[in-house]
């Protein structure tokens, strides 16, 4: 048990993919939960829960599985919290405390909220770590090691929730940082979701040239292209549901991204090497930046075979 911290006596994760797993291993690394209680859309994926040990139970619906909990983690695509929210509502326990970790927080806050009676406590997060494997064999307890968590209470929400859920965070060994779920949503837009939807694009792009064949693409991938098609491997259904459910920010973001492509389309167009020189030496530092907070590592490691931080 990490110090001054109680366990909670009994910890619901309704989905048990990537992050509920690593969640599940991280909770076990630290003894922060006496009893993991797991509901998994699939029975595979609930038999593979506990065989791997995360679960000490395991539970055909949601209902079921957050029964007496004192912390549920919702850990599903976006897409499905409010259906999820729905289901539990009426069977939390008072006092418990409701948590999830979505990588859009304004959406998950207006589609589970609703569903939470009076006394139960919610505490959105989201942990900016992951990788572009799912399911339940994918996860790892090291996951969230040195890594920010972002937590959205609304105001007004009970402190003493919040706190038990960063220090549970903290214990796992992720850095936790308070803000509005609005301005989650416009960070993680130009952070996380823009990159992901110019992988996924610039990997479509490649697919479909018929003047490059496909063994050309994939032999000479080493030039920038193979970083993009690990990205572009990412979940189909959790990036669909971030792209639909943080709209307004990621059209903002694209707005800006493509105004600042047609300027270098314009440099290239007309041999400026002064604006290419001047906008590849500035973004150099932020990388140097990124390895400073130890968010990256200066090596290269194209195959990442512990991977981090390509965070949904
Ligand atoms: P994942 O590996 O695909 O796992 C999703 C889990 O949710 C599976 O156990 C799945 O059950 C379950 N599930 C799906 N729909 C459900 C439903 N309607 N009811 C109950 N369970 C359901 O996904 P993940 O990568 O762990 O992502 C989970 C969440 O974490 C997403 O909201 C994502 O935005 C967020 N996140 C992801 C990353 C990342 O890098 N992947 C990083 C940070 C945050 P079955 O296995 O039975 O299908």
């Amino acid at each position: 048990m990490a110090d001054g911290f109680p366990p909670f006596e009994r910890l619901a994760l309704i989905g048990i993919g990537l992050i509920g797993s690593s969640i599940a291993h991280a909770t076990r690394r630290g003894g922060l939960a006496r009893h993991i209680a797991v509901h998994a859309k699939s029975a595979a994926s609930r038999e593979t829960a506990l065989r791997l040990g995360l679960a000490d139970s395991v539970h055909a619906t949601a209902a079921e599985a957050v029964q007496g909990a004192d912390l549920i983690v919702i850990c599903t695509p976006i897409g499905a919290c409010a259906a999820v929210a729905q289901e539990m509502g009426s069977h939390l326990a008072a006092g418990a405390i409701v948590s999830d970790v979505g990588s859009v927080k304004a959406s998950v806050v207006r589609d589970v909220k609703p569903h939470l009676p009076d006394g139960v406590h919610f505490v959105p997060g989201h942990p900016v770590a992951g990788t572009e494997q799912s399911g339940p064999e994918a996860g790892f307890a090291d996951l969230f090691d040195n890594r920010w968590c972002i937590l959205t209470p609304e105001a007004g929400t009970d402190t003493a929730a919040t706190d038990r859920v960063t220090a549970w965070w903290t214990a796992m060994g992720a850095r936790v940082e308070v803000m509005e779920p609005a301005h989650h949503d416009l960070v993680l837009a130009i952070t996380s979701h823009v990159p992901h939807l110019i992988a996924y694009n610039i990997v479509g792009t490649a697919s479909d040239l018929e003047t490059v064949t496909r063994s050309e693409v994939i032999k000479f991938s080493a030039g920038g292209f193979r970083d993009f098609t690990r990205i572009a491997a990412s979940d189909p259904t959790m990036w669909r549901d971030v792209f639909l459910n943080n709209r307004e920010a990621v059209i903002e973001m694209l707005g800006r991204f493509t105004e600042d492509l047609i300027a270098l389309q314009r440099a290239i167009r007309w041999g400026d090497g002064d604006t290419l020189f001047d906008l590849f030496t500035r973004t150099r530092a932020i990388r140097r930046g990124i390895i400073d907070a130890g968010q990256e590592v200066p090596a290269p490691d194209f195959g990442r075979h512990k991977p981090h931080g390509d965070e949904g």
